[in-house]
Parts: structure tokens; C-alpha cells; sequence
């Protein structure tokens, strides 16, 4: 059974999640995202919804892997094969993905052609390249900023 403490904390936030209704906030959104796009967040507009529903699509069947077995360019997407490289870009899975910047556009191809759902490989990999960019792009400022007197 509920303890009376329970009741009331548990009320208590009903009572301020209605009451927060009644009062429109701005939303972070933006703030967010200027924050988070240096780690490589990805944004909520623009051509990277088109990528990220691309990527979404993507049901882990290992045919892009067998694709790229087969072709013997396993690792041109990073060392665990392109069906790691799809989940790493679009849920930031902590894999270094830099390698990818080189693949082949013949690759990228082929792999899109493999895969049921057509998961679009050269639109992702541009945007491990763009991102690469921008993370250098915010380093480099950040060490200027430091070299400040
Ligand atoms: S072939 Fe397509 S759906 Fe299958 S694992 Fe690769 S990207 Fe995902």
C-alpha cells in the first residue's frame, strides 16, 4: 500500500505538471541544439530529417554486411561493418566513424542496392563528413579562444 509521503510527492507533481500547463513556456529546443551540435547532435530540420528517417528504416538484417563481405570492403565503414556504422550514426553509438569519410561512392552504392529498406549510405556518410568538419571547425575556434591573452 501507499505510504502517505508517496501520496503526497506523487500529488504534489500532479498539481505542478497541471498547473505548468497553464503557463506556455519557450521552448529549448534551439538552445539545445547550439549546445549539443558540436558532440554531433544532429538538428530537427533540413535535409538530416530526410537522413535520419532514412537511417530509421534500418531492422538490423545483415545484408548490407554480407554486401560489403562479399565485395571484401567490410571495414570501410569502421571496423563492425556497415550495419554498426547505420545504428552508430543515428543513435551516436560511441563508435569513431571518421573512416567512413573515405568509402567509395561505388560502395555506398552497392550497399543502398543491397538493403531491403534502402537505408541511404551516401547521405550518411556526407554527414559524418560534415560533421567532422564542424567538430573541427569548434575546435579550432575553442583554441583560439584559449590562446587569448
Ligand atoms: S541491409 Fe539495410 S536494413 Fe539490413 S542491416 Fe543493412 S542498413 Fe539495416
Amino acid at each position: 500500500m501507499m505510504s502517505f509521503e508517496s501520496f503526497v510527492r506523487l500529488g504534489w507533481s500532479f498539481f505542478r505538471t497541471v498547473l505548468r500547463g497553464f503557463f506556455p513556456r519557450r521552448s529549448q529546443l534551439a538552445r539545445f541544439e547550439a549546445q549539443y551540435r558540436p558532440d554531433g547532435v544532429l538538428t530537427t530540420e533540413g535535409p538530416e530529417v530526410a537522413l535520419q528517417d532514412g537511417a530509421q528504416r534500418c531492422f538490423s538484417c545483415g545484408a548490407c554486411d554480407v554486401a560489403a563481405l562479399e565485395r571484401g570492403e567490410f571495414g570501410a565503414l569502421g571496423p563492425l561493418g556497415p550495419m554498426a556504422f547505420v545504428v552508430g550514426v543515428t543513435r551516436q553509438a560511441g563508435l569513431d566513424l571518421g573512416v567512413a569519410g573515405d568509402a567509395p561512392p561505388a560502395l555506398l552504392q552497392a550497399l543502398t542496392e543491397a538493403c531491403p529498406v534502402r537505408v541511404p549510405f551516401g547521405g550518411l556518410v556526407g554527414l559524418v563528413r560534415r560533421r567532422r568538419a564542424e567538430v573541427e571547425v569548434a575546435a579550432l575556434g575553442s583554441a583560439a579562444r584559449l590562446r587569448r591573452p
